[in-house]
C-alpha cells in the first residue's frame, strides 16, 4: 500500500518539460519521465484507500494501488507485470492519456491527487529499457483466422490478444505505416514513433502479420481522409478467407464549418496538416506541404487536435497561433467536492499552449475572408462573433463581431463518424450518430448485425481516447475469441 503515511509527507510531483525554446526546435519528446527515487516517492503517496476510485475511473482498469505499491517497494519487474496484465500499451498511455484515474483518486478529494500517470510512464519506459518487455506467443494454435481492419489502438490492442490465444491474426491497414491516429494524429512531440515500431515488432514475432496499402471496402469520392493505399479487398473476399472479421477503422470524417468561404486555399482541416508533418518527420518527401512558417494561424477547435496543431505550427515557425473555442472559458479550478470522481470540466492548459499561443473562448467563425490581388482565392482572414449561453443554446452578442487576420485557418473540431462507406460496404447497421452499431453486451458484445463481423474502438463508440481504443480491442478480441471457440481465456 506504498507507505501508511506517505500521503502526508510527500508532495505530488510533475514531470518536467524540457524548456520551450529548446523544444520547439525540434520534433522529440521532451517530457523528462521521473527517476527510479522520484517515481517512489509518488508511489509512496498512495494510500491504499480500500476502494480504489481510480481503478475504475482508468477505461482500462489499471490496478493502480498494486503497481504503485510495487514501486514504492522496488520490485519494478512485478510492476509492469500488474500493469501489462490490463493494458497492451502502456507506453502509449503512460505518453498522452488524459489520466481520468488522477480525477477519480482519493487524495484528489481534498489534495493533489497521486501521479498515476508519471508511475505508469516510468514503469514501462523502464521496462523496455531492462529487456523485459519480450514476445508471448501463443503455445497452442487454434487453426482460426483473423482478420482485424485498422491498426491504431484498437485494433492492435486486439490483434495482440488474439494472437496470443492462438489465433492467426492479419491486420489490413490503408495506410503505409502501422499505428493509426497515435501514428499519423499525434505528433512526434507527444509520442515518438519508435514506440509502435517496437510493439509491431513484438507483436510480429507473436505471429502477427501486418498488410499495409490496402483499403478494405470504398472510400468517398474526393476524400481529404489519408488514404496511401494500393490495393483494394471487399468485404466479400474477406469474409470468405477469414473466420471472424474485427473493423477498427477509426472515426475518420472530421466536421466541416460550412461557413462563406470554406473553399479557400489556406483552409484545411487538421487532419490533412497533422499526418504530413508526421510523415515528413518519418522521413517522406511531400510534395506541396501544408506550412505555417511565417503565417498567422487560426486553430478553430479547442481539444486535443486544435493543441497539436498549435504545437505543430510554433514547430514550423508561425508568425501568431491563436486557438478559438465556441464554449465559454472553463473555471480554472474544478469544484471538487461536486465533480469528484468524474473527469472536472476546468481550463486545461496544454504543453502546446505554454509554447506560445493567444486563445479565445466563446467565439464563432461566421465567413472566412478571401484576398485579392496577388492573394485572389486565398483566405487572408476571418469574421467572427461572440455567443453566450442562453437556456442551453449559443447565442450570438450583437455589436460582438470582429475581424482577425489569418494566413492559414486549421480546422480542428472533432469528427463526426466513421467513414460511411466502408460500413456499407459491408453492409453494417449504423446508430443514430452514424458509428458502428454494437453494444458491448448484446449478441455477446462487440457484434454488428452482419454474421461473423465484430466493431470496436471510434468506430464503435465515436471519437474517443486512446485508452479507450484500447480496451475496446482487448474487449472485442475476448468476444472474438468466445464467438470461435465457444468460450475464452482472455481477460474482459
Ligand atoms: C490529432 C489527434 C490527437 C489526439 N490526441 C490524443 C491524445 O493525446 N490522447 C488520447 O487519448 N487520444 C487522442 N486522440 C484520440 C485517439 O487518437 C483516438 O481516440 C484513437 O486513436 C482511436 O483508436 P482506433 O483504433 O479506434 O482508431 P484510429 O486510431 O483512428 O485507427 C483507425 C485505423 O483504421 C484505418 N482504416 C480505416 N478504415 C480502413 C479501411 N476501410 N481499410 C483499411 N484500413 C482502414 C485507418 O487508416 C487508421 O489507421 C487524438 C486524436 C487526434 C485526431
Ligand atoms: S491508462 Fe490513463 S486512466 Fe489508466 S492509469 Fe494510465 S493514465 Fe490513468
Amino acid at each position: 500500500m506504498g507507505k501508511v503515511t506517505g500521503f502526508m509527507e510527500y508532495e505530488r510531483l510533475e514531470e518536467g518539460y524540457e524548456p520551450v525554446p529548446q523544444r520547439v526546435k525540434n520534433w522529440k519528446e521532451f517530457v523528462i519521465t521521473l527517476g527510479e527515487d522520484q517515481a517512489k516517492v509518488q508511489g509512496a503517496r498512495c494510500m491504499d484507500c480500500g476502494t480504489p476510485f481510480c481503478n475504475s475511473g482508468c477505461p482500462v482498469n489499471n490496478i493502480i494501488p498494486d503497481f504503485n505499491d510495487l514501486v514504492y517497494h522496488g520490485d519494478w519487474k512485478n510492476a509492469i507485470e500488474v500493469l501489462h496484465s490490463t493494458n497492451n500499451f502502456p507506453e502509449f498511455t503512460g505518453r498522452v492519456c488524459p489520466a481520468p484515474c488522477e480525477a477519480a483518486c482519493t487524495l484528489n478529494v481534498n489534495d493533489d491527487p497521486v501521479g498515476i500517470k508519471s508511475i505508469e510512464h516510468a514503469i514501462i519506459d523502464r521496462a523496455w529499457n531492462e529487456g523485459w518487455v519480450a514476445p508471448q506467443p501463443a503455445v497452442a494454435k487454434t487453426g482460426r483466422k483473423v482478420a482485424v481492419i485498422g491498426s491504431g489502438p484498437a485494433g492492435l490492442a486486439a490483434a495482440q490478444q488474439l494472437a496470443r490465444a492462438g489465433h492467426a491474426v492479419t491486420i489490413f491497414e490503408k495506410n503505409s505505416r502501422i499505428g493509426g491516429l497515435l501514428r499519423y494524429g499525434i505528433p512526434d512531440f507527444k509520442m515518438e514513433k519508435t514506440h509502435i515500431d517496437r510493439r509491431i515488432a513484438q507483436m510480429q514475432a507473436e505471429g502477427v502479420v501486418f498488410r499495409t496499402g490496402v483499403l478494405v471496402g470504398a472510400m468517398p469520392k474526393g476524400t481529404k481522409i489519408t488514404n496511401d493505399a494500393k490495393e483494394t479487398i471487399s468485404p466479400e473476399a474477406l469474409k470468405a478467407e477469414f473466420d471472424a472479421v474485427l473493423l477498427t477503422g477509426g472515426s475518420e470524417t472530421s466536421r466541416d464549418l460550412p461557413v462563406p468561404g470554406r473553399e479557400l486555399d489556406g483552409v484545411h482541416f487538421a487532419m490533412e496538416f497533422l499526418p504530413q508533418q508526421n510523415k515528413v518527420v518519418a522521413g517522406d518527401k511531400l510534395k506541396g506541404q501544408i506550412m505555417a512558417t511565417g503565417k498567422h494561424v487560426i486553430v478553430i477547435g479547442g481539444g486535443d487536435t486544435g493543441s497539436d496543431c498549435v504545437g505543430t505550427s510554433n514547430r514550423h515557425g508561425a508568425a501568431s497561433v491563436t486557438q478559438f473555442e465556441l464554449m465559454p472559458q472553463p473555471p480554472e479550478v474544478e469544484d471538487k467536492p461536486l465533480t469528484w470522481p468524474y473527469w472536472p470540466t476546468k481550463l486545461r492548459t496544454s504543453s502546446s499552449h505554454e509554447e506560445g499561443c493567444e486563445r479565445e473562448f466563446a467565439i464563432a467563425t461566421k465567413e472566412f475572408i478571401a484576398g485579392t490581388g496577388k492573394d485572389k482565392g486565398r483566405v487572408v482572414g476571418l469574421k467572427t462573433v461572440h455567443v453566450e449561453l442562453q437556456n442551453g443554446k449559443l447565442v450570438e452578442v450583437p455589436g460582438t463581431e470582429k475581424e482577425y487576420k489569418a494566413d492559414l485557418v486549421l480546422l480542428a473540431m472533432g469528427f463526426v463518424a466513421p467513414v460511411g462507406s466502408v460500413l456499407e460496404a459491408f453492409g453494417i447497421e449504423k446508430d443514430a450518430r452514424g458509428n458502428a452499431k454494437a453494444t458491448t453486451e448484446e449478441r455477446g458484445g462487440y457484434k454488428t448485425n452482419v454474421d461473423k463481423v465484430f466493431v470496436a474502438g471510434d468506430m464503435r463508440r465515436g471519437q474517443s481516447l486512446v485508452v479507450w481504443a484500447i480496451r475496446e480491442g482487448r474487449q472485442a478480441a475476448r468476444a472474438v475469441d468466445e464467438h470461435l471457440m465457444g468460450s475464452s481465456a482472455l481477460p474482459r
